[in-house]
């Protein structure tokens, strides 16, 4: 099916960006949070999101776009829009519901 732009996959998937990503999109290093702290630089991997019940910290919940799309990560340059189990699941209408 088409994308619908619903941010659903954005809201509920488990992020974690690479170092490569890192080097692309700075605000990586900066705003996520830095996993396998004993590992390599080049091999720590960064949550965007922290737990799966939070939508990445990339997603303007507002316009439900990416606001970093030009520099996203692999994984999300990986993702078939439009192709993935939770596609039509959400209508745009019942995001989820996020603590202050
Ligand atoms: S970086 Fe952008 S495309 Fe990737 S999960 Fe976050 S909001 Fe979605
Ligand atoms: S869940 Fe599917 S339809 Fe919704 S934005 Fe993501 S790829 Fe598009």
């Amino acid at each position: 099916m088409k994308c619908q732009k619903c941010g659903y996959c954005c809201q509920t998937l488990i992020l974690e960006a690479s170092y490569e990503d890192g080097k692309r999109e700075p605000r990586i290093f900066t705003k996520g949070i830095m996993l396998n702290l004993d590992d390599p630089l080049e091999e720590r991997l960064w949550s965007l999101n922290g737990t799966q019940e939070f939508p990445c910290i990339f997603l303007d919940l507002e316009t439900n776009r990416c606001t970093i799309y030009k520099t996203r990560p692999q994984m999300c340059r990986d993702f078939e829009a439009g192709n993935d189990e939770r596609c039509g699941l959400c209508d745009g209408k019942e995001r989820l519901k996020v603590e202050a």
